[in-house]
């Protein structure tokens, strides 16, 4: 585990359907209808009520599906979390397609969801680094960046924890971080 932004910031290394937090972040597909990775395990995890929820969003405010950069809230059934909050990352093509700026929109927008619902508590899984190919470097960057610029400027939520699923990923967050600190402080 470790800690950023005068400990706001917690990368750690874990399954996030048992984060006990406030809200936790799934990297959803458009279709809000259920998908593999961390989108499966929410749902499986979470129980039908959150399908549901999905399914009634997409009937009455969303008929075409969630755009990428764009983030939507529900309950989180049988998971410890209270929320769930649903963004769609995008999906790498080559980097010139605006990816960096969708994945920053899931970011600020899914924490302006929990800012919204009084969340203190908030976890990210490492959105769009899985099937949909973002490299993780460079998603990494970011994440560290957006949420950064977030709790800057506001005092909710309190916490953010970056949750990667295998420890590589987390090395991977934490080398890209550490660059980033170190090339500030150089310029200082
Ligand atoms: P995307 O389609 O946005 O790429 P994925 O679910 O395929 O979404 O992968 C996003 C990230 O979530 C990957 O880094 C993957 O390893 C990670 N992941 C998968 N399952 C879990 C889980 N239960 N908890 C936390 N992270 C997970």
């Amino acid at each position: 585990m470790s800690q950023f932004y005068d400990g706001r910031l917690i990368a750690t290394v874990g399954d996030i359907t048992e984060f006990e937090v406030d809200a936790i972040v799934n990297a959803a597909n458009s279709s809000l209808l259920g998908g593999g990775g961390v989108d499966g395990a929410i749902h499986r995890r979470g129980g039908p009520a959150i399908l549901e929820e999905c399914k009634q969003l997409r009937r009455h405010s969303l008929p075409k599906g969630l755009p990428s950069g764009r983030a939507v809230i529900t309950r989180a059934g049988k998971l410890p979390a209270r929320y769930v909050i649903h963004t769609v990352g995008p999906v790498w093509q080559d980097g010139r397609h605006g990816e960096d700026d969708y994945l920053e929109a899931c970011y600020r927008n899914s924490l302006d969801l929990a800012a919204g619902h009084a969340a203190a508590t908030v976890a990210f899984p490492a959105i769009s680094t899985g099937v949909y190919g973002f490299p993780k470097d460079r998603a990494a960057r970011i994440a560290f960046a957006a949420i950064g610029e977030y709790l800057y400027r506001n005092t909710v939520p309190r916490s953010v924890y970056c949750v990667f699923f295998s420890p590589d990923d987390y090395q991977t967050f934490v080398d890209e971080v550490s660059a980033i600190l170190q090339a500030i402080e150089e310029q200082e």
